[in-house]
């Protein structure tokens, strides 16, 4: 017999500790489109994980890649030192980079990502001799990980609140979501493109344009609840961008691999950014990886301002291109080309899409806004007599529905693995669509 779990040492990130141990939902195998939970259910997984298990979880050939590279080398020291996997992964992932972006800064996951963004973009401009560019600019709901960098351009006060002022210089642009206009649009929302223009207004009317070193964006906001940029909004970032020479920053730790059924967001939208930032569906979260993408006139910057005994870079990590990560995200990469994911994600994307539609009727139901094989659900907390909290509905779906949702404040997240079939798309939708009516019943 299995002795009780303990459950009192673990302190849980992002999670309301004593609530999770008072009724723990654990799960401890996984394969393809289903999790198994603990009590031997097998539950649908409408969340890749965290938005991060594209290619369905433990994938054969990614599982074999990393029993065999822990047998083979299980590290080799990072600084001044390398390993032939590192340069591998490298070039692999800059060959499905977009045009220009060629140049790959290894770390461990989305926030290291972000910091190393934002400090590269930093010393980019001061070895150009351009140090007063030290402005940062954010999005308002912008989740960027949890570092200092990353919560301070992020725009979630409750990610902020506990620890005080985190970085000065940093300003935010509002976020592009507006229901009252573009409620249950499918696709680009036809209304918001001139809230972009709010940067330039911002460069002028408060900040020297010449202060500012980088403005970060998700082309798609997922954590704060799928906020989809209306049609023409990263385009005009792009084009104040260049004209006063900041450098644009996409953070696709969700948008990237094939997400919106390109290998990044920035392929979707044609709107090419100076850095990418990626992580999650890099190795098809496996083993931890992170990386930044950056163009080849930003490396070239670094390389020529110093000489070439010195080091270009003040910064890096143990684990920055750990062996067993690199051998993960090779094979995965491989995975998404050889199975044809991306392509694969962009022909199931209208399915998806009217299935997620479907749920406009239910009761308590505000907006539904998609893009590829992403899709939120924004409940109405309180209408009339009845209550509908996500949160309720998550649960829910994991204990009686067998599927597995993510919630956010009032709205409901989808980012299935790419490999999701039509008939679990209906099946997902299905068992969510009940508990949203069931609930709203029981109130
Ligand atoms: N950026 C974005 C856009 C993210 O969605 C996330 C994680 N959800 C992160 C950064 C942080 O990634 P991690 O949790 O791997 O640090």
């Amino acid at each position: 017999m299995n002795s009780p779990l303990q459950t009192e040492h673990l302190w849980m990130p992002f999670t309301a500790n004593r609530q999770f141990k008072a009724h723990p939902r654990l799960l401890d195998k996984a394969e393809g489109m289903f999790y198994q939970s603990t009590d031997g259910r097998q539950i649908l997984d409408g969340t890749a994980g965290l938005w991060c298990v594209n290619a369905g979880h433990n994938h054969p050939k990614i599982v074999a890649a990393i029993q065999q590279q822990a047998a083979t080398l299980d590290f080799a020291p990072t600084f001044q030192m390398g390993h032939p996997l590192a340069f591998k992964a490298a070039s692999k992932l800059a060959e499905m980079a977009p045009a220009g972006l060629n140049r790959v800064f290894f770390c461990n996951d989305g926030s290291e990502g972000v910091d190393t963004a934002l400090k590269i973009a930093l010393a980019y401009h001061r070895i150009r001799g351009d140090a007063g560019r030290y402005r940062l600019i954010g999005r308002e709901r912008g989740y960027h990980g949890v570092g200092f960098g990353g919560i301070s351009v992020g725009g979630i006060a409750g990610n902020r609140k506990q620890f005080g002022p985190a970085l000065s210089g940093v300003d935010h642009l509002p976020h592009p979501l507006d229901i009252s206009r573009n409620a249950f649009s499918k696709g680009l929302p036809p209304h918001g493109a001139e809230l972009a223009a709010v940067l330039e207004q911002r460069l002028l009317a408060l900040h020297d344009p010449t202060t500012v070193a980088a403005v970060i964006v998700e082309p798609v906001q997922g954590s704060t609840g799928v906020i989809v940029p209306p049609q023409g909004y990263l385009q005009t970032l792009r084009a104040i961008c260049d004209k006063y020479g900041i450098l644009l920053i996409f953070d696709e730790v969700i948008t990237g691999f094939g997400r919106l059924g390109k290998p990044f967001g920035a392929d979707y939208f044609g709107v090419i950014p100076d850095m990418i930032i990626c992580a999650k569906g890099l190795t098809n979260a496996a083993v931890p990886m992170g990386a930044v993408i950056v163009t080849e006139s930003i490396y070239d910057a670094f390389m020529h301002a110093a000489p070439t005994d010195a080091i270009e870079l003040f910064h890096g990590y143990t684990y920055s291109a750990h062996p067993l990560a690199c051998a993960a995200a090779i094979a995965t990469l491989e995975v998404y080309q050889e199975e044809k994911l991306f392509e694969r994600a962009a022909q199931s994307a209208p399915y998806f899409e009217a299935a997620a539609h479907q749920l406009r009727e239910l009761p308590n139901v505000k907006d539904i806004r998609n893009l590829g094989m992403v899709c939120g659900i924004e409940l109405m907390p309180q209408s009339g007599k009845t209550t509908t909290r996500a949160y309720d509905i998550f649960e829910k779906c994991f204990w009686e529905k067998n599927v597995l949702i993510r919630t956010t404040g009032d709205i409901i997240a989808l980012s299935p693995p790419l490999i999701i079939n039509e008939a679990q798309i209906d099946q997902l939708f299905a068992q969510i669509s009940e508990a949203i009516r069931e609930q709203a019943e029981t109130k």
